[in-house]
């Protein structure tokens, strides 16, 4: 038998955006233990805007387990937030309700600033480091500093060694500012992971001193670029069959739910997408080949296959939450028929 340090991670009940908590339970397994092996365990709902005053019991329900590179015999374990009865998922357990589908693909580019003594890493005490324009997958002390670097490549060995389907890594347009891509078949799965990719970069940072902004727009109104997370997305229907009069009407149906889709792509994203810089304003949908002003970028090569493949929808930003951007994708997508006749109807 080892004993095992399973890490429970789950997300608290903070508005507009949850953080990450966690706290670790030891226990004694002949081998890695399977989801299946892992007890429901509660916390002080309370503490975490989860719960008021007296009977503050929360239980956190595993759903899924990686292995944790980190730390000597250690899991991680990602976990939903349920009510004291164990079965009724609590109002901020946004996961248990969501729409979920193998045959979607979602790819997230998650965008993020490392932040030390209140500004960006790498911005000097007072005023502005050189204009951006260098610094976007830049090499060089001047471009990103001697610390982001390792923590970024650091990252990315956690993230491979837990199974995390960590895509890539780039600097990004502002100094300080990084960016890494983490693909998932199933909006569960995809979002699972970019969470668990979310908590491994904040507690790697921690032995740093360096802290991860996720606002996106964390510099106001200024020349310093927002961060995004860019969510690509596909279906099976959109990779195999595809065509002109479905993608049309899937373009209809976006820009029906425009609402619905900003209500859930992440805080304060008029700020970001304001139209400038690469930015498609906030309230007005578009969309456009290669075109990286658009809400909607469609590459080219879904043109060149006969309106087949991935879309890159630029709109969600980086402090949105994985699971509800994928789901409202989902529920865009099905309000549009399959049939390539109803589609050129609709
Ligand atoms: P860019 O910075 O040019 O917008 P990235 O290379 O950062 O693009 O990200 C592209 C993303 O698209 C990756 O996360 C990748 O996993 C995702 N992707 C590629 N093919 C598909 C697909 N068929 N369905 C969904 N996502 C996809
Ligand atoms: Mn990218
Ligand atoms: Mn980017
Ligand atoms: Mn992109």
């Amino acid at each position: 038998m080892t004993k095992y340090k399973l890490e429970y991670i789950w997300l608290d009940g903070y508005t507009p955006v949850p953080n990450l908590r966690g706290k670790t339970q030891i226990k004694e397994y002949g081998s890695f233990p399977t989801l299946e092996q892992l007890p429901l365990w509660g916390f002080d709902g309370s503490s975490t805007q989860q719960a008021e005053g007296r009977s503050s019991d929360c239980v956190l329900k595993p759903v899924r387990v990686f292995p944790d590179s980190q730390r000597t015999n250690g899991v991680l374990v990602m976990c939903e937030v349920m009510m004291p009865d164990g079965v009724t998922p609590h109002p901020s357990n946004k996961r248990a309700t969501i729409l979920d589908d193998e045959g979607a693909w979602f790819g997230f580019e998650q965008e993020y600033f490392f932040y030390k003594n209140g500004r960006p890493l790498g911005f000097p005490e007072s005023g502005y480091p050189a204009p951006q324009g260098p610094y976007y997958t830049g090499v060089g002390y001047s471009k990103v500093g001697d610390v982001a670097r390792q923590i970024v490549e650091e990252h990315l060995d956690a993230c491979l060694a837990s199974g995390i389907n960590h895509e890539g890594i780039n600097a990004e347009v502002a100094k300080g500012q990084w960016e890494f891509q983490i693909f998932g078949k199933g909006s569960k799965r995809a979002a699972d992971e970019m969470w668990m990719a979310r908590y491994l970069l904040e507690r790697l940072a921690e032995k740093y001193g360096v802290d991860i902004e996720w606002h996106c727009k964390p510099l106001g109104d200024t020349d310093w670029n927002g961060s995004g997370m860019h969510c690509n997305f596909s279906t099976k229907f959109m990779r195999e069959v595809g065509g002109k009069a479905y993608f049309e009407a899937l373009m209809g149906a976006f820009e029906t739910n425009l609402e619905d889709h900003i209500s859930v792509y992440g805080p304060d994203n008029h700020m970001r997408l304001t139209g400038k810089h690469e930015t498609a304003p906030w309230n007005k949908f578009s969309y456009g080949v290669a075109d990286r002003g658009a809400s909607i970028r469609v590459p080219h090569s879904f043109i060149k296959n006969d309106y087949k493949g991935y879309l890159e929808d630029r709109r969600p930003n980086s402090q949105g939450d994985p699971y509800q951007i994928a789901s409202q994708v989902l529920k865009t997508i099905a309000t549009v028929p399959t049939d390539a006749k109803d589609a050129a109807a609709a």
